[in-house]
């Protein structure tokens, strides 16, 4: 069985000072059927102590007697020095005695010579040999573990250990490198208290100890210490670096919110002066000046009103209130705050409130107001044709009550790998955009912040080249539910005609009609739209202006002097009161843009009332300005000044359209036959002078009356309008009274003495 002997081979060391004993003995294991021994005799104890120094052996058969020593005493000496060879006692005699003797010593067992046969004597070296083996296999797995193990027999007894158990307990090895186990245990009552083993514990040497204790089934139990030293540092370590990242990070965020909240001082000086200095003599040139310095001054204090509120989120100063507040007063503030800024786009804006949805509701209505200002301002930003809008309702998940705020818009669209970035700070899904439409990248991701402070959601859905929804849902705590729904179905049995385009518009008074009962037919403008309204006795006619405002007018004009209109109640959507040009119309019948909830609620009323007063018809009276035939075109980029030139311009009876720079100026010229192009000369992307030189060289443009404005004082500005090829130049601030007898003068020109009269 020994390496040298080869495998099927055993070998023995047969130690034994009697030399016919030693013959006998071999000729017995001689015997042993189907198994070869190979003996190697030692007569002397020091003979066996060389043999043993000098080759490995299988298996060690020790006389009782050698010579004057004895062989308990070379068992009990060879086992400590050679652990892993099992040594067998052969005697003469049988003694209860020596066979204790022998264990204690050592030995793996203990045999008579006078009654050993090849079979007892081949089982019990195998055994000794499957023992020996275990056993070094046991003190391998020990020394190679790196945890400490302490075995305890069943009266607690430590009966095997390891030196890292040792270590563990701090206890050395006496001078002969051997532990007794009464060491070991005092070592193990030190570390515990009151007899229990703690569950973590710290050696003198510093390393820290996790133990664990596994049973040995009727047998006794075992101790394992795990050195857990390192994890015990890296959390320490851990748990500091944590501790010092959270205290940078407040600091950062601390001066972040302080630095913020300083800027908005100075910031509301320069745009308090701003304001006050506009209410100031200014010419035209100065106002343009102060204009900008406003709208620079109210973005670069959005910019550090979003910073602020990052900071304090971050911070977690960032508190959020739950207070009553109308979600339909926010939606209506939100989409007229911002509806200017859709119509200098020529965009549609509208907002549908649920009427399903209690009108009073719990919650932070700053927050609501910031997501829905950010949603809606993005959505317009983003969106060059069509429109946007607003659409809130009441929806139910894992059957509790939602907000559910969702923001259409049918612009650039958002491409779906850059989707998961959108709500990251300072993201933008195309940053060439920052130049053309601004921003920071902060509003979505601060949107989130609010949303998941409010234990809401925010979702994004868009299809590229055709718009983006985004869409909020927040818990939803009504109050005063029941009194708001019992009006909703009010307009049971009326049809509102809506006579404009497809569009948001549409769809918001499509929805409103449908949650009150009512429905809603879209008919287009046009000359013979009377004819093709059908029966009007339940009929409530709405006149979007969007289509054009001369279409507008002439609607209203037409179905004013419709026979068979009299009793045919009707509204009129315009920008403002002041928009609604040549048209006296009642104040209670005019819809202001952004058509919304209040715009739903006042034709409500007035067909309620009109329901229990039956015929009155709404008062309708066009102006007794004529209608001009001249076509204008005003291209300005300032807001305001085409503000006023519409305003002054359709009170007048003429028909305007506007161009905010010099492109849109040559395409609206190529799409429609004006008359007349007023044509501001400094204007963003395309000047007038370039934009007239391009117009001239169209069919369109060849013989087009161009008319220059300038604000500008310098000498030769006339000329320089001639030369680009202008008809003639006025100067800004623009003289209507002159420009509107300039314009009469054309339109008898063009269109004769009788047209002017008509
Ligand atoms: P910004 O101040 O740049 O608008 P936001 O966080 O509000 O910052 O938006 C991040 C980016 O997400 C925008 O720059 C834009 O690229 C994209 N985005 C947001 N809303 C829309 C939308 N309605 N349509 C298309 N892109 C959008």
């Amino acid at each position: 069985m020994t390496q040298s002997a080869g495998q099927n081979e055993t070998v023995v060391l047969l130690v034994e000072d009697d030399r016919d004993d030693f013959f006998l003995t071999q000729d017995v294991l001689q015997c042993v059927p189907n198994h070869k021994y190979s003996v190697v005799w030692a007569g002397s104890y020091e003979r066996a102590a060389f043999e043993l120094l000098e080759r490995p052996y299988d298996v060690a058969l020790v006389d009782y007697r050698i010579g004057e020593r004895t062989g308990l005493e070379f068992i009990s000496e060879a086992q400590r020095r050679f652990p892993d060879t099992p040594m067998i006692l052969l005697t003469g005699v049988i003694d209860p005695h020596i066979d204790r003797a022998a264990e204690e010593a050592g030995a793996a067992d203990f045999l008579e010579k006078g009654a050993i046969t090849p079979e007892l004597l081949d089982r019990s070296i195998r055994y000794a040999i499957k023992h020996a083996r275990r056993r070094a296999i046991l003190d391998a797995v020990l020394s190679n573990s790196a945890a400490g193990i302490v075995a305890l027999d069943r009266s607690g007894a430590p009966v095997l250990w390891n030196k890292q158990a040792l270590r563990a307990l701090a206890v050395d090895c006496d001078a002969a490198g051997s532990v007794a186990s009464a060491v070991v245990s005092s070592g193990l009552t030190k570390i515990g208290s009151s007899g229990r083993l703690p569950a973590q514990f710290s050696a003198p040497s510093g390393e820290v100890y996790e133990t664990s204790i596994g049973t040995v089934p009727s047998h006794g139990e075992v101790i394992v210490f795990h050195d857990i030293t390192h994890r015990i540092r890296a959390e320490e370590l851990l748990r500091k670096s944590v501790a010092e990242a959270e205290a940078a990070n407040m600091a950062k965020s601390s001066f972040l919110a302080t630095m913020s909240h300083e800027l908005r001082t100075p910031m509301n000086g320069i745009l308090g002066m701003a304001r006050v200095l506009s209410n100031t003599p200014l010419d035209h040139e100065q106002g343009a000046y102060l204009d900008t310095i406003r709208v620079s001054g109210e973005s670069l204090l959005g910019i550090i009103n979003d910073v602020l509120d990052l900071s304090k989120i971050e911070s977690g100063h960032m508190e959020i209130e739950d207070v009553e507040y109308r979600v339909g007063d926010l939606a209506q503030e939100v989409t007229t705050l911002l509806a200017p800024t859709a119509r200098a786009k020529g965009i549609d804006l509208a907002a549908f409130v649920d009427p399903q949805l209690a009108s009073t509701m719990r919650g932070d209505p700053l927050r609501v107001r910031q997501i829905l200002t950010n949603l809606i301002g993005n959505a317009i930003k983003f969106t060059e044709d069509g429109g946007v809008s607003l659409w809130i309702d009441r929806v139910e998940s894992d059957g509790l009550p939602r907000l559910r705020i969702r923001v259409s818009d049918t612009g650039i669209g958002i491409p779906e790998n850059k989707r998961e970035r959108l709500f990251k700070r300072f993201s933008q899904v195309d940053t060439s955009t920052t130049r053309t439409h601004g921003g920071t990248g902060l509003g979505l991701a601060l949107c989130r912040e609010f949303v998941s402070l409010m234990n809401g959601q925010i979702d994004c859905e868009s299809a590229l080249g055709h718009g983006s929804t985004f869409v909020v849902t927040l818990p939803l705590v009504e109050v005063g539910a029941a009194a708001d729904r019992a009006r909703a179905r009010q307009l049971t049995g009326w049809r509102l005609a809506l006579i404009g385009r497809e569009g948001p518009l549409a769809n918001v008074v499509r929805s409103y009609a449908a949650s009150s009962g009512a429905t809603m037919d879209l008919l287009a403008c046009g000359p013979n739209v009377l004819n093709r309204l059908g029966p009007t006795s339940t009929t409530a006619i709405i006149i979007d202006c969007s289509a054009g405002q001369s279409n507008r007018d002439e609607m209203v004009r037409m179905i004013a002097a419709g026979p068979s209109m009299q009793s045919v109640p009707f509204f009129v959507i315009a920008d403002t009161v002041a928009d609604a040009g040549g048209i006296d119309i009642e104040p209670d019948l005019l819809l202001s843009r952004p058509f919304g909830q209040q715009s739903f609620e006042r034709i409500c009323n007035r067909l309620r009332r009109r329901s229990s007063t039956t015929g009155a018809r709404p008062a309708v009276v066009a102006k007794a300005i004529p209608p001009r035939h001249l076509r204008v075109l005003f291209a300005e980029d300032n807001e305001p000044n085409q503000r006023v030139a519409k305003a002054i311009l359709r009170g007048a009876g003429y028909s305007i359209d506007v161009a905010a720079n010099g492109h849109k100026a040559i395409e609206l010229v190529g799409q429609k036959p004006y008359d007349v192009v007023l044509m501001d000369v400094n204007m963003p992307s395309m000047d007038g002078l370039e934009a007239t030189q391009l117009i001239r060289q169209t069919d369109a443009g060849r013989v087009l009356p161009i008319i220059g404005l300038t604000a500008s004082v310098m000498d030769g500005d006339r000329q320089r309008c001639l030369e680009a090829g202008m008809n003639d130049h006025l100067a800004k601030p623009i003289d209507w009274d002159t420009l509107i007898a300039l314009l009469n003068r054309m339109e008898s020109e063009v269109y004769g003495a009788q047209a002017l009269a008509s």
